[in-house]
């Protein structure tokens, strides 16, 4: 074949891409195309830090194109209309795209395929944004896993397949100067994170992978859950936007298992796996599932009647609850764009379970500042916390934040650093600095109520009314 198209989406990378490898396996040229789709950037939902971090990482990609001759090419709307007239103006014989799972991408793909069909133009997708599709991990009688544990296992079962070697000849990856591309949107309409927690880019990507896996991934089991430690790889932005593949992932955590030098680092690296089986896991619910973006798994969790107080919400946004350590996590997020697990876990079921408001306002405001925010894990885990999912954690089991923040963070260094006012608070007071006395308080420079929020709901109390609601929803049926 003369000419194809390659449609990146999710995909910003030239190592291991499925998509890129075939089209350059099968055509002498490949022009990579990303498609700025009105529809997702209009959605309150995309308006946040997450589209500010895209518009960086098209720029990026373009410069990389650029150093080997090519360049990316931008075009804005309809993505179906869009791909039938770049095909005719570049005289391609088709499309290349990696696969997505969520009920939009499933639509807008169909709608494309058809499109470019009907003027008889070639379209493949691949498997790329996961090791193992929905069909590949299925029971005996072939249905899907809703179960995490029996879904790793039988995931784990399968062959791997290596990640796809890296493309030598870049040259082929053209964009014909009478191509038009339309510029990128002015960054300053998009809302950008203050500090982002990192870079875009697949170089930085590849960089923070192995730097994980020389060190932190022996260690990673017994370190993931304390905020406050440089524990976690930070890759899921990376994955997210496919600046680095679950393959390269997979890989390199099985090198790490060759390389450890004792069980115990093996245990730790395997904790690592299981993260990004939790991933794919996932994926296979949403493809199989796509009502779990609104709706609950267990339809009898829709009936819960949610107090849904915007002030509560609002201070929960800011950080501003009187919790230090659901502060520190909401002010992390709304700083850099990303919150560790253990901080997201309780945030999330603070939101749910203390405040009584409704998981989907939760994974709504998620949407607008994570980096690596996207509907099947977002939405999982949202879910998860509030018990309203797959494998959830039963309703009536509810996080005391209080006793989470003094097992994980257990210096107060994650709340000291997020939350500033509470510095100077001795260890003794720093989970519940609304117990020190005026004196004390005096003392560390923080007057309770006025420099720093008294707690705006009482734990106790709540965790009964949020008994009652869970309770009284299910009594509906
Ligand atoms: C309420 C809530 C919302 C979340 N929303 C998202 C989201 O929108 N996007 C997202 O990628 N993750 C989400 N997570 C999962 C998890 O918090 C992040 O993936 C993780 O914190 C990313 O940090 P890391 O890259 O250092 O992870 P690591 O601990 O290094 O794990 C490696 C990779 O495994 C995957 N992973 C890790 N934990 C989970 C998990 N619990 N579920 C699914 N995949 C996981 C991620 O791709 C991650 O990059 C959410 C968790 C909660 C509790």
């Amino acid at each position: 074949m003369q000419r194809l198209i390659w449609w990146l989406r999710r995909d910003f990378r030239l190592t291991d891409n499925t998509a890129l490898t075939a089209a350059l396996t099968d055509a002498a040229s490949v022009i990579p195309v990303f498609i700025l789709d009105d529809t997702l950037l209009k959605l309150p939902r995309t308006q946040g830090y997450r589209t500010a971090w895209l518009m960086d990482a098209l720029r990026r990609f373009d410069a990389d194109l650029r150093a080997s001759g090519g360049c990316l090419i931008i075009r804005r709307g309809d993505p179906a209309e869009q791909l039938v007239t770049l095909c005719a103006e570049a005289d391609a014989a088709g499309v290349y795209f990696n696969r997505d799972y969520s009920g939009y991408a499933t639509k807008r793909d169909q709608a494309v395929r058809g499109a470019l069909t009907r003027q008889g133009y070639l379209v493949r997708d691949f498997k790329d944004l996961v090791i193992h599709e929905a069909a590949e991990v299925t029971t005996s009688t072939g249905k899907g896993y809703e179960v995490y544990t029996r879904y790793r296992n039988a995931w784990s079962m399968l062959p791997k397949p290596d990640p796809l070697p890296v493309p030598t000849d870049l040259s082929c990856l053209i964009a014909p100067a009478d191509l038009h591309s339309d510029p990128l949107p002015d960054p300053s309409q998009f809302d950008a994170a203050p500090q982002p927690i990192c870079a875009t880019g697949e170089a930085e990507a590849l960089r923070r992978l192995d730097y994980f896996i020389d060190g932190l991934a022996f260690r990673y089991r017994d370190q993931r859950d304390l905020p406050a430690v440089d524990g976690t790889s930070i890759l899921s932005p990376y994955l997210r936007w496919g600046m680095i593949s679950p393959r390269t992932c997979y890989t390199a955590s099985i090198e790490a298992m060759h390389a450890a030098q004792h069980q115990e680092q093996r245990e730790n690296v395997g904790t690592w796996i299981g993260e990004l089986v939790w991933r794919e896991f996932n994926y296979q619910i949403l493809a199989r599932h796509p009502h779990i973006v609104r709706r609950a798994f267990r339809p009898v969790y829709d009936n819960i009647q949610w107090r849904n107080d915007p002030q509560l919400f609002a201070l929960w946004q800011q950080g501003q609850t009187g919790f230090p350590i659901v502060d520190a996590a909401m002010r992390q997020l709304n700083a850099t764009g990303w919150m560790h697990n253990r901080a997201r876990m309780i945030a999330a079921s603070f939101l749910v379970k203390d405040l009584l408001i409704d998981w989907r306002w939760g994974e709504g405001y998620f949407m607008q500042r994570l980096l690596d925010g996207e509907v099947a894990n977002n939405a999982g885990n949202w879910q998860w916390v509030a018990g309203t999912g797959t494998d959830a954690s039963p309703y009536f089991r509810i996080f005391n934040p209080t006793t989470q923040s003094e097992k994980f963070d257990p210096t107060g260094a994650y709340i000291r650093h997020w939350v500033p006012e509470l510095r100077a608070v001795p260890d003794a007071h720093i989970h519940r600095p609304a117990g020190m006395l005026p004196m004390e308080q005096a003392q560390c420079g923080v007057q309770i109520g006025k420099d720093y929020p008294a707690p705006i709901v009482d734990h106790a109390e709540q965790r009964e009314h949020v008994m009652a609601l869970y309770g009284a929803a299910r009594q509906r049926g």
